[in-house]
């Protein structure tokens, strides 16, 4: 089962996305009321990337459209806040916006959004304020409006530094105006205007990969000395223009004459076993480099995001706002610390009418189904503490789960920790702090198998 990478299904994100999607399904909750963190979803692009099935809206290159755009659009966002429970009660540690390109809004823009939320909630000191920004869609004088308005951290979405990978994933940024970026925002973070540093966001596994034009993304990024690094790998999502080109249709496709498809248009996708190298390089050349692999896709040289790490706590709380958002809300007399979802419409005349909706009906959406079982709560629990370095807190499971439970994932894991893809990291008193963990990078790489088989050792206890 476990050996040999060839066998790797390599898709991480794939397997959260699901689990989100069914926990979603299965659970609306009330408007959450409560959280430590605030996501504010920015939908705009100037065009839709061929990987990406976001929730976004695509605007094109002209500033007056998208000037107009995002004014109507955070006017919709102020109506959904004004329904929801904005409460000076709620302190909030972290807000994010994301996206979409944020970076699209201008400065005024993101200081109307901002003091809304000064005024609708209360900000900790040391609250950190994430943009999500694109290369070519600011420059020092918008930074400065952001950093003036509360923006604190920067996250920049370049994804490759090689030109052609670019093209083939159609982004609307070229590698040039990629380094610019990151010279503006490293000048910003050292001069502590963006207190909370930057991150950069970086995917393998691109059309036309190779493992050396990766070692040169990978080089670019340690010289550009990011204090955080998110190293994704590329997923093939169905409904995409990458679905449609190399998803499961493409061999047919391939061979039906009628079908003007030139396979000299579309590079090569790396294998899965190839993608496992990038994955593996990726781990070997950024912790060298002083970075700290915290989590299957996150690397941190200074500090990690507050935003991050409430995603990580089971049962972790947030609010959101805004087109496809999800909010996250603690079930407080769950057998387990957990989570229900709730995830806005993903098309900006559904979003309308579900802010429509609210204003006219407070008890929009239907009232949560609070039938969560011990079971659901693990998953979850699994499902995001194993994707840490940190991994699964066995006392955690023992207290609040029983042995029982506990003993079936040690049992579901047992190939795993005989192969080293998984180990008990003991600490040496108390040992209640002993911790299941998946290797770095191997287990990491084989997580979808590891947490499918605990799945199913916890489905047969039930039966
Ligand atoms: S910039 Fe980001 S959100 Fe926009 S289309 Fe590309 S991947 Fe999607």
């Amino acid at each position: 089962f476990f050996l040999g990478r060839a066998k790797v299904e390599f898709n991480h994100l794939m397997v959260v996305s699901f689990f989100l999607l069914v926990f979603i399904m299965r659970s609306y909750s009330s408007i959450v009321q409560n959280g430590q963190s605030l996501y504010i979803h920015l939908p705009f692009c100037r065009r839709r990337c061929y990987y990406c099935d976001f929730p976004i809206s695509v605007v094109g290159d002209k500033s007056s459209s998208i000037a107009s755009k995002t004014k109507s659009y955070i006017d919709l966002v102020f109506q959904e806040l004004e329904n929801t429970a904005g409460s000076k009660d709620i302190k909030l540690m972290s807000c994010y916006l994301g996206g979409g390109t944020p970076s699209l809004a201008s400065g005024e823009e993101i200081h109307r959004l901002l003091s809304r939320v000064r005024d609708t909630y209360s900000l900790t000191d040391n609250a950190e304020v994430t943009i999500e920004a694109d290369p070519g869609t600011f420059n020092e004088e918008k930074l400065k409006e952001y950093c003036a308005a509360g923006v604190t951290r920067l996250s920049l979405g370049v994804q490759t530094f090689e030109e052609d990978e670019l093209q083939a994933i159609g982004r609307s940024h070229s590698a040039q105006e990629a380094l610019d970026a990151i010279e503006l925002v490293a000048k910003f973070a050292d001069s502590g205007k963006l207190r909370h540093g930057w991150s950069l966001d970086i995917i393998s596994g691109l059309p036309g990969q190779t493992l050396n034009s990766w070692q040169r993304t990978l080089e670019k990024t340690i010289q550009a000395q990011p204090w955080h690094v998110s190293a994704y790998d590329l997923q093939i999502q169905p409904g995409t223009a990458f679905g449609y080109w190399y998803g499961a249709a493409r061999p047919q496709l391939m061979n039906n004459e009628k079908i003007k498809f030139s396979s000299k248009l579309l590079p090569v996708l790396p294998t899965e076993d190839e993608a496992a190298d990038l994955y593996i390089e990726t781990s070997r050349v950024l912790q060298k480099s002083g970075y700290e692999h915290y989590e299957i896709s996150s690397y941190s040289r200074l500090g990690r995001s507050t935003h991050n790490a409430l995603y990580w706590q089971p049962g972790g709380t947030w609010l959101a706002l805004g087109l496809g958002a999800t909010s996250a809300h603690a079930i407080t007399d769950a057998p387990y610390p957990v989570s229900q979802k709730f995830s806005r419409p993903r098309t900006m005349s559904a979003y309308a009418t579900y802010v429509a909706e609210l204003r006219k009906n407070k008890t929009f959406p239907p009232q949560a189904s609070t039938n969560i079982t011990l079971e659901d709560a693990l998953a979850e629990d699994l499902m995001t503490s194993l994707r840490t370095a940190a991994g699964l807190p066995l006392a955690r499971v023992r207290s609040l789960a029983g042995p029982k439970h506990l003993k079936a994932i040690l049992r579901a894991t047992e190939d795993a920790r005989l192969n080293d893809l998984a180990f008990i990291y003991h600490t040496p008193q108390p040992h209640a702090r002993s911790s299941l963990r998946l290797s770095d990078p191997d287990g990491f790489l084989c997580s979808n198998y590891i947490i499918a088989n605990i799945f199913a050792e916890l489905g047969n206890l039930g039966r």
